[in-house]
C-alpha cells in the first residue's frame, strides 16, 4: 500500500459498507428493469422469451434470471429501438469509434450525462486531479466517447480543461509546455507517442512541462506499458476503462494505488460469466466481463457482453474505496487471434516486446494464409540508439523475441525489427492486427 494520500470525490457512493451498496443497487435495479420492459419491445420479448417479469427482480442477485445483450442487437435495433425514452427526453447520442464494422450508438437524457460527468469526475479524482490542475483532453472530441466524457470530468470537478481532441501532436506538446498542464487525457499509445516526441524535441518532461497525471484507456496496455510511459513523461499514469455502450470512459478506473480500476457500482453491476456457458463466475476467477446500467434512461444496458476479459476483486482498496476493482482487460473472447489453431492475444505479444529496451512499444501484427497455412509477421521498432547498432546486434535482439514468443505464445513467428517511426502512428486506438485472410 502506498502512502500517498487518496482524494475520493464521493465518499458517500465510493466507500459505502458492502451491504449497503447491494441494497442500493438492488433498488436501482428494480426500477430500471421495469423501466425497460415497459419501454422497450426488445427487452420485453428477451424477457419474455426466458419466462421472467419485473416482478421477479427483487434484488441485485434476481440479476442471473435476466438474458444477456449483444452487440448486434444494438446493430440490429439501429437507430432508435433501444431508447426507452421519448426522443426529446435525450440530449445526446455518442458512438463506438467504429473500427469494426456499422457504428453504434448510445442516447443519453439530461440525467445520464450527468452521471456519465459524475463518473468521470471520480476518475479523475482517483488520479489526483482537483481544481487546481490544468486537464488536457487528447481524447476525439467527437462521436466517440473518450473526448467529451474526460471533458465533462474536468469540468466537473473544476479544473481548467485544454480540449485539444486528438492529434496534432507538435501543438499538443506545445500548449502542454506553455500552458503548464498537469494532467493529460489520451490513449496509452498516443501518450507513449507523445512522450517518445517530447524528448526527440530535447525537452526534458521533468524541467519543461508540469505534467504529473495521466488517465489513459479505451484499448489494452500492460504494465510494462505503463512503467514506459511513466518514465516517458514523468507522471502517475492511471488505467480508465469503459465502452459505449454503457457510458463511455469512467465505467472504472484507477486509484494512485493503481491496483486495478474501481466500479462505479451505484450506476453499474458488474459480473464475471464463463463466455461458453454464460454461467456467473465467483470473485476472482478469470472471465468475461458483463455489465448491467442500474441508473441509466435513455438507453439503458441489461447484462451487456463487453466480451473483454478480465477478473474482479471484491476487497477494500488501500485508498478508502469499498468497490469491487477489476484487473486490466487482458484480452477479449471475439478478437482474439486463432493463428494454427492456437489463441493468441496481441496483448501477449506486447508483454514480450515491451521488455526488450532495444525496441520501443509501435508494433503491428501482420496475419496472412500462405497455402492454407496461417503465417504472422510480428514487426517492432527498434529504439533510435539500437537503429544504429551492428547487424549482429540487431540479430541478436530480433531471435531473442522470436524465441519469447514461441516460448511464451506457444507459436512461430516471422520478427522483423523495423527502423525507427516506421509503423503508422495512431492518434486515437493503435491498430496492432492487419488479418489479411481471407476466411
Ligand atoms: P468504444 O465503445 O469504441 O469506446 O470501445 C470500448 C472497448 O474498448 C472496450 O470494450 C474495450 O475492449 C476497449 N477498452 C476501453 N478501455 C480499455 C482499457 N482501459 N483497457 C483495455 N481495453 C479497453
Ligand atoms: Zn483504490
Amino acid at each position: 500500500m502506498s502512502t500517498r494520500k487518496h482524494l475520493i470525490y464521493n465518499p458517500v457512493m465510493e466507500c459505502m459498507s458492502r451491504d449497503e451498496r447491494a441494497a442500493l443497487q438492488g433498488e436501482r435495479l428494480v426500477r430500471t428493469v421495469r423501466h425497460e420492459y415497459e419501454n422497450v419491445p426488445m427487452y420485453r420479448e428477451r424477457m419474455k422469451a426466458k419466462g421472467v417479469t419485473p416482478d421477479d427482480i427483487r434484488t441485485i442477485e434476481d440479476i442471473v434470471k435476466l438474458p444477456f445483450m449483444e452487440k448486434t442487437d444494438l446493430r440490429d435495433q439501429w437507430p432508435y429501438g433501444l431508447f426507452a425514452v421519448p426522443k426529446r427526453e435525450i440530449v445526446r447520442v455518442q458512438g463506438s469509434s467504429g473500427t469494426t464494422g456499422h457504428p453504434i450508438i448510445s442516447g443519453y437524457t439530461r440525467d445520464d450525462v450527468d452521471a456519465w460527468s459524475e463518473m468521470m469526475a471520480r476518475t479523475l479524482t482517483g488520479a489526483g486531479a482537483t481544481a487546481e490542475d490544468i486537464v488536457q483532453v487528447a481524447y476525439g472530441l467527437g462521436l466517440f466517447t473518450g473526448g467529451f466524457g474526460a471533458y465533462q470530468g474536468a469540468d466537473k470537478i473544476g479544473a481548467m480543461v485544454v480540449p485539444m481532441s486528438s492529434g496534432n501532436t507538435q501543438r499538443q506538446i506545445m500548449m502542454m509546455r506553455e500552458l503548464g498542464v498537469t494532467v493529460i487525457c489520451c490513449t496509452p499509445s498516443y501518450a507513449t507517442f507523445l512522450g517518445e516526441t517530447i524528448r526527440d524535441m530535447g525537452l526534458d518532461p521533468k524541467k519543461d512541462l508540469k505534467l504529473r497525471a495521466g488517465c489513459f484507456g479505451a484499448e489494452p496496455w500492460t504494465e510494462a506499458m505503463r512503467v514506459r510511459i511513466e518514465e516517458l513523461l514523468g507522471i502517475d499514469a492511471c488505467d480508465i476503462y469503459g465502452l459505449t455502450e454503457i457510458c463511455g470512459p469512467g465505467a472504472s478506473f484507477e486509484c494512485l494505488e493503481k491496483q486495478g480500476m474501481h466500479i462505479n457500482e451505484d450506476y453499474l453491476y458488474a459480473e464475471i460469466i464463463d463466455p461458453v456457458t454464460g454461467e456467473q463466475l465467483p470473485y476472482g476467477q478469470s472471465g468475461e466481463l458483463v455489465f448491467t446500467t442500474i441508473t441509466k434512461q435513455g438507453m439503458p444496458m441489461m447484462r451487456y457482453r463487453t466480451h473483454d476479459i478480465c477478473t474482479l476483486d471484491p476487497t477494500p482498496c488501500g485508498c478508502g474505496r469499498t468497490t469491487t476493482r477489476m484487473t486490466r482487460i487482458t484480452g477479449r473472447t471475439d478478437d482474439m487471434l486463432i493463428i494454427r489453431g492456437v489463441n493468441v492475444f496481441p496483448s501477449q505479444i506486447e508483454s514480450i516486446l515491451v521488455r526488450v529496451p532495444e525496441v520501443a512499444p509501435f508494433y503491428q501484427l501482420i496475419v496472412d494464409r500462405v497455402n492454407s497455412a496461417d503465417t504472422m509477421e510480428v514487426q517492432v521498432e527498434m529504439t533510435e540508439g539500437f537503429a544504429a547498432s551492428a547487424p549482429e546486434s540487431i540479430e541478436t535482439v530480433r531471435k531473442y523475441i522470436y524465441e519469447q514468443i514461441r516460448s511464451v505464445v506457444g507459436i512461430g513467428t516471422t520478427v522483423k525489427l523495423v527502423a525507427p517511426k516506421t509503423i503508422t502512428r495512431s492518434e486515437g486506438k493503435a491498430k496492432r492486427v492487419i488479418d489479411n485472410r481471407k476466411l
